[in-house]
């Protein structure tokens, strides 16, 4: 894909010390990676980026929120998305020799000027939308689940035809990822 150009960060030109970026991002930023299976995104990313001589910390918060189906009754309700991921950002001759386990060090070479933090803005939001997704309960532990809906489908799974329910199929494709 293409890369965004107001991802990069001209890392040679900052001061050491920490700075700060602020992206906002919505569901076409998630197209571009593929079929999101949410709508409505509104998410915030506040990206605290502290320079140092070799290496830079990266810190991502996201906040906003996304409309989702309920995995339960299946109406769409918006969930909250709050998450925070940390990132080192080594600067090596070779990055391509060096290896390191942990997975949240990143290499790149010493003769780069920029960053691009597109993909990890992708990755890091996507891993803060949970993958349970059911109606927070109204007061007093009542469900806050389409009780139609249920009941319907608790009908449906009477009458043996559960395997049309797309609710079900979401299901397939979630154990099938
Ligand atoms: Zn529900």
């Amino acid at each position: 894909m293409k890369p965004h150009k107001q991802y990069d960060i001209a890392f040679v030109g900052l001061k050491s010390g920490k700075h700060e970026f602020d992206y906002d991002i919505d569901d076409s930023f998630f197209a571009e990676y593929g079929t999101p299976d949410f709508s409505n995104s509104r998410l915030h990313i506040r990206l605290l980026f502290e320079k140092q001589n070799r290496f830079f910390l990266l810190k991502f918060e996201i906040t906003g929120q996304v409309t989702v189906n309920c995995d339960r009754c299946g109406d769409p309700f918006t969930m909250p998305v709050w998450d925070e991921f940390k990132l080192v950002v080594k600067l090596v001759e070779d990055p391509g020799t060096t290896q390191e386990e942990d997975p949240d060090v990143i290499y790149i070479s010493s003769n780069e000027s920029l960053l691009n933090v597109a993909d990890w803005i992708y990755e890091f939001a996507s891993l803060s939308i949970p993958m349970q997704r059911v109606h927070p309960d109204k007061d007093r532990g009542v469900s806050g689940c389409n009780q139609k809906a249920l009941d319907m489908l608790k009908g449906m799974q009477e009458k043996g035809k559960t395997t049309n329910n797309p609710i079900w199929k979401d299901l397939e494709k979630f154990k099938n990822n």
